[in-house]
């Protein structure tokens, strides 16, 4: 039987329109929306698309934006300096720094700056460090997003073999940080692991985020295992009009015929990750505000 395909499109919609709810409850009862200052330095395509649909999905649900695009030769003291702006705005409540940034800033540096409650991106080594000890932390958005999948087609995760193809500090390791919380017992593989594929074959969860076309195969996969793809690549295709088109890590047309349960792409990962933004973005507004959090 060919594997359940995880609709994150729709789970996603779902949650934009909790979100959309309670920022509505929020004004009617005299706060102020939450706000979200979104940084984009430079002219990097993929990131102009991804900072313009996270600003959408944030006018569609209520959430005020606060755009700033710099050009790419913004001196890095300049952006430090915009964000010690932002940090002490009060209608500001999340600071999103679009990565990569170019070469002459230091990434580690400017995501430091940005004061931990206001971090929706949940890359501030504060925040790392909870999530790590697990304490109450800003948790990076996309593996909150893989993890509410998982959550959609496996009740209890605890015992589970998971793996997490990928150790980068946005994706692999908070992935795996979540899936401890989640009482897995987890493996992170790498470009250095030996027998990926035997890795794989053991899991009952396999989350791929590598940043390979297809690297993942069918063979790798334990019959019945649920498979999460975070990558996004874009391959030649020449049937399409544009040319190209999307893939993932894994090779969806042979693992759909192994996996129990499967994300595409697009439609998978991407359309979550930006629901937990505006989801983050709301919390931190709570916080600011010193409302309840929603559940
Ligand atoms: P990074 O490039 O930061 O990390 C890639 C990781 O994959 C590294 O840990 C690297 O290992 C590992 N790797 C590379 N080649 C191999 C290999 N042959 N075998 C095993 N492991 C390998 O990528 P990100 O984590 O930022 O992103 C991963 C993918 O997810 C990308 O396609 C990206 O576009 C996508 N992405 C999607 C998002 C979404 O919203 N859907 C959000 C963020 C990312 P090593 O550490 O040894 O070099």
């Amino acid at each position: 039987m060919p594997a359940s395909v995880i609709d994150g499109k729709a789970i996603a919609l779902e949650i934009q329109g909790e979100v959309a709810e309670q920022i509505k409850s929020r004004v009617a009862a005299g706060l102020r929306p939450p706000g979200l200052a979104t940084i984009l330095v430079g002219d990097d395509g993929a990131s102009r698309i991804y900072v313009r649909n996270k600003r959408r999905a944030c006018d569609a649900a209520g959430i005020r934006s606060f755009d700033h695009d710099l050009p790419g030769n913004t001196p890095q003291q300049a952006l430090l300096e915009l964000i010690d702006e932002l940090n002490t705005d009060d209608d500001v409540d999340g600071i999103l720094v679009q990565l990569p940034l170019p070469g002459h800033i230091e990434e580690t540096l400017v995501i430091e700056r940005i004061t931990p409650t206001k971090d929706v991106d949940g890359f501030h080594t504060l925040n790392v460090g909870r999530l790590n000890s697990g304490q109450d932390a800003m948790v990076p958005c996309t593996p909150v997003g893989c993890l509410l999948m998982l959550k959609e087609v496996v009740g209890d995760r605890t015992g589970m073999q998971a793996i997490v193809v990928g150790r980068s500090n946005i994706v692999g390791k908070p992935m795996a940080a979540l899936l401890l919380k989640e009482h897995c017992t987890v493996t992170i593989a790498h470009s250095r692991t030996r027998d990926l594929a035997g890795e794989c074959r053991r899991a009952d969860i396999v989350i791929a985020a590598v940043g390979r076309a297809r690297m993942v195969k069918g063979a790798w996969i334990k019959p019945g295992a649920t498979v999460i793809d975070v990558g996004i690549n874009r391959i030649d295709d020449a049937s399409r009009k544009s040319g190209t088109r999307l893939v993932g890590d894994v090779d969806f047309d042979e693992t759909v015929k192994v996996a129990g349960a499967i994300t595409p792409v697009p439609g998978g990962v991407g359309p979550m990750t930006i629901a937990c933004l505006l989801q983050n973005t709301l919390t931190a507004a709570c916080r600011q505000t010193g409302v309840p959090e929603p559940e």
